[in-house]
């Protein structure tokens, strides 16, 4: 499922991703601070039309009142903290609630002139007001040269999905969308995958749903459900796997790591997760926030990562100065690097944290290639 690339951008991509593992892979291990951010991810909203069995966001009274207007996100990221910003992911709540999503994205591209990509995860189930803002954020970034990703969450087919969103006709509306992003996709104005949040209720039909998606031609990504700060999951046990549903759950993210269908850098996440829940192994993959990356939230409220505290208001004080503050730091080093990284699943694998890993991603490459059986 993943597209053959050419000699020429092979030969590209080999020689960022050295840099990026001689800079942030050797020094950066030697400095005392972080490297300036290169990665960010922003909550554009905590509103959300869904109703989640696994996120307690959209319980919240909080609203649109607290959110970041454009303007008052440029004046945020008018901070030197965001000025070597190279990939953003927009997330919520659902960020297509914000009917000034165009705007917020016109604020992150020109506040960060080294922008690359731009990510949006959403949802899906707003495909009108998604055919509206697509093509315009897409134009804008194009404009910059920077590329738009979109990831759909879909958690399941049919009444899964309805049951889990807590949404009438949830996955006919998902359907309606990834129609959409195929059409805006065949005309090159984005890239799209889905992801799925591995939970109680859809382990019995993963597999239907990987086989749909593979059907389709559309990656599909899966992460384990769990308890998340972020996601004000408090009280919500009941969604995610435990006991005999964790080792079903252990069991088929081990079946589709064996899956030559899926690439080596995924078959990579999906084993170490797998041994994490046995027990086996602490974390090894890289993190793009561990490496110096960090999460803004909807009312500018700035986190090392999704596990991490508060660490200050940007309405309050500098960007940089909470990053960098000296306090703000040794909690950082100590609690979340030291300690929470060690047990906390691999989630993403961005390219910044593919590069990084370099080594052992060249290594899996050449272990499957060596596996699978030769053609003819
Ligand atoms: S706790 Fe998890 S998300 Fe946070 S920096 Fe560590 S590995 Fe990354």
């Amino acid at each position: 499922m993943t597209r053959r690339r050419s000699a020429g951008e092979l030969a590209r991509l080999a020689v960022e991703a050295s840099a990026v593992w001689l800079r942030d892979g050797l020094v950066g291990r030697l400095r005392s601070r972080p490297s300036p951010p290169r990665a960010m991810h922003y909550l554009a909203t905590h509103r959300c039309n869904a109703r989640c069995v696994m996120c307690g966001i959209w319980k919240e009274d909080g609203g649109r009142e607290e959110e970041l207007s454009p303007e008052a996100l440029a004046t945020v990221l008018g901070d030197r903290l965001f000025g070597s910003m190279e990939y953003v992911g927009i997330s919520g709540g659902e960020p297509f609630v914000r009917d000034d999503l165009p705007e917020l994205c016109r604020v992150v591209l020109r506040a960060c002139p080294r922008l690359k990509r731009l990510s949006l995860t959403t949802n899906g189930l707003l495909t009108r007001r998604m055919a509206e803002a697509l093509p315009e954020i897409a134009a804008d970034l194009r404009a910059a040269g920077a590329s738009l990703d979109v990831s759909v969450s879909v958690h399941g087919m049919g009444e899964t999905l309805d049951g889990i969103y807590g949404v009438d006709d949830a996955f006919a509306k998902t359907e309606r969308t990834i129609a959409l992003l195929e059409e805006l996709r065949d005309v090159g104005s984005l890239s799209f995958s889905m992801n799925c949040v591995l939970l109680a209720d859809n382990l019995g039909s993963v597999r239907e749903l990987r086989g749909w998606a593979g059907r389709r031609g559309v990656h599909l990504s899966f992460v384990v459900g769990e308890h998340r700060l972020r996601f004000r999951t408090e009280g919500l046990d009941g969604a995610f796997a435990s006991g005999p549903v964790e080792d079903e759950m252990i069991s088929f993210l081990r079946e589709i790591a064996d899956d030559p269908a899926e690439s080596a850098v995924a078959a990579a996440k999906y084993r170490e997760i797998a041994d994490m829940l046995e027990g086996r192994r602490e974390r090894t993959l890289s993190c793009y926030y561990a490496m110096g990356g960090l999460l803004l939230g909807h009312d500018g409220t700035l986190y090392y990562c999704s596990h991490s505290r508060e660490i200050g208001s940007c309405l309050e004080r500098p960007a940089a100065e909470i990053f960098l503050d000296r306090g703000n730091l040794d909690y950082r080093r100590r609690e979340l690097l030291r300690s929470e990284c060690r047990h906390c699943p691999p989630y993403t694998r961005t390219r910044w944290e593919i590069e990084r890993d370099l080594p052992r991603t060249l290594a899996g490459m050449a272990a499957r290639k060596l596996r699978r059986p030769r053609r003819g």
